[in-house]
C-alpha cells in the first residue's frame, strides 16, 4: 500500500479526490504536515466517505513509537517499529541559544536511514551487527512526523546521523529530502537538513550535480590512509585521495561549505601529525571541522582523548587557520549520542527473508 506522506509530493490530480473538492488537498495537507495526525479519525473535516477511500488506499504511518526514552538533558531517544517489525531509532535534541532574555530553543532530530549498516567502522554501534535493509521514503520522512507529533513541533533541524550510511539509500533518500526540504511539504529549509556519510566517493559526485540543496558533513576520523583503513573499511574502497577527490567535485559544483566530522580516539587518530594533515585536508576544501569526543559503546576497545589532548588537537586545527569546534554530544546516558544507536538483541529483529 502506498504512503500518504509521499503523496503530497505527487500531482494532485494523482490523489484521487473528489473533482468538485479540490481544498480538500490542502486540508489533508495541513493534516498530515501540520497537525502530525496518526489516524484518518482525525481528519475530523473531511467527509467519512473521502476518510475511508484515503485510508483503503494509502498508509498513514509507517513508523510507530515503541519506547521514548528522555535523557536527564532533555534529550528524547525513539524507538520505532516499522512495518515489517524492524527497529530503527531517531533522537531529538533540544539546544537553547540566544543571548539572556531572548532566548529560543531550537530541536534537532537525528535520523535513520537503514535497518542496520553495511559499513563496519570499528568505533561504531550501528554497524556490529550488519545491514538489514534500506528504509522506505516513506520511513525515514515517517520518523520526522511520529517525533514532530510527539514534540508537539517540527524539528528545526535534521541531521542523517542515525543508524546507517545515508548515501548507499539514496533511490529512497533523495524523494524523502524533495518532501522534507520543498516549501509546499514540510518546508525543512535546506540549511537545516545535514546528510553525513562515512565517505562513498561515486555518490558524492552524483549528489554534487542534484538540485537539492542541503549541508554535507564527511565523517573522515582520520586523515591518512593508514590509520583510516584500520577503523573504516570503507576507506579499502575509497581511499583518501579518490574521496578528497569528490568533495573537491562537491564543493566546486555546490559553492558549499563542507563538515568534517572527527571522533577522537585516544591513541589511535588523536596525534598531532594527524592534526596537521587533517588541517591540510580542510584547508584544501574550505571544511570546517567538528571534533567528536568518541563516545564509549560497550564492547568495543576505544577510549576518549584525555580533556588537555581533545583541546591541543583543535587548536592544532585552529593555528593552522582551520575553523574547528568541538562537539559536547548530549543523551550519554540512554545511549542516544553519536554512533551509539545499535540494533540490540532486546529490538528483535525479524529474520531476513
Ligand atoms: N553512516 C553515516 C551516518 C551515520 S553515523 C556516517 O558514518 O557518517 C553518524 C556520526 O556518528 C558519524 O560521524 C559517525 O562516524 C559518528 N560516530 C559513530 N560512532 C561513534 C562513536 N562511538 N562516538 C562518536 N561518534 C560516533
Ligand atoms: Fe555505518 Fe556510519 Fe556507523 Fe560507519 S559510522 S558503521 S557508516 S553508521
Amino acid at each position: 500500500m502506498n504512503a500518504l506522506p509521499l503523496l503530497l509530493d505527487q500531482p494532485v490530480s494523482a490523489w484521487g479526490l473528489p473533482p468538485d473538492q479540490p481544498y480538500r488537498e490542502k486540508q489533508i495537507r495541513t493534516w498530515v504536515l501540520q497537525r502530525f495526525v496518526s489516524s484518518y479519525e482525525e481528519m475530523t473535516d473531511l467527509s467519512l466517505p473521502l476518510r475511508t477511500s484515503l485510508a483503503s488506499r494509502f498508509r498513514l504511518r509507517a513508523a510507530e513509537p515503541v519506547t521514548i526514552q528522555g535523557s536527564e538533558d532533555t534529550t528524547r531517544k525513539f524507538l520505532w517499529k516499522l512495518g515489517d517489525g524492524s527497529y530503527v531509532e531517531s533522537v531529538l535534541i533540544p539546544a537553547t541559544q540566544g543571548l539572556e532574555g531572548n532566548r529560543s530553543s531550537r530541536l534537532t532530530l537525528c535520523v535513520s536511514s537503514q535497518v542496520g549498516c553495511a559499513y563496519g567502522c570499528r568505533f561504531c554501534a550501528s554497524g556490529i551487527d550488519g545491514w538489514r535493509r534500506n528504509l522506505t521514503a516513506a520511513e525515514i520522512i515517517g520518523q520526522v512526523l511520529e517525533a514532530s507529533r510527539i514534540a508537539g513541533r517540527r524539528p528545526d533541524n535534521l541531521v542523517f546521523m542515525g543508524m546507517g550510511e545515508p548515501l548507499a539509500n539514496l533511490p529512497n533518500l533523495l524523494p524523502a529530502l524533495d518532501l522534507l526540504i520543498s516549501p509546499s511539504n514540510l518546508g525543512m529549509g535546506a540549511r537545516h537538513v545535514t546528510i553525513s556519510t562515512s565517505g562513498l566517493a561515486p555518490q558524492i559526485e552524483e549528489l554534487a550535480y542534484h538540485p537539492l540543496q542541503f549541508r554535507l558533513a564527511l565523517s573522515l576520523h582520520a586523515a591518512s590512509d593508514a590509520i583510516r583503513d584500520k577503523i573504516m573499511p570503507v576507506n579499502k574502497r575509497y581511499p583518501l585521495d579518490r574521496l578528497l577527490e569528490a568533495c573537491d567535485v562537491f564543493v566546486r559544483a555546490k559553492k558549499k561549505q563542507i563538515f568534517f566530522e572527527y571522533i577522537l580516539l585516544a591513541g589511535i587518530n588523536d596525534s598531532p601529525e594527524q592534526a596537521t594533515l587533517l588541517a591540510q585536508h580542510a584547508r584544501r576544501l574550505f571544511a570546517k571541522v567538528n571534533l567528536i569526543p568518541y563516545n564509549k559503546v560497550e564492547g568495543l576497545p576505544y577510549e576518549r582523548p584525555s580533556e588537555e589532548a581533545i583541546h591541543l588537537f583543535c587548536r592544532t586545527l585552529l593555528k593552522a587557520g582551520v575553523r574547528a569546534t568541538i562537539r559536547r554530544e548530549k543523551g550519554h546516558d540512554i545511549d542516544a549520542a553519536c554512533g551509539q544507536l545499535r540494533l540490540r538483541q532486546e529490538m528483535k529483529q525479524p529474520e531476513p527473508t
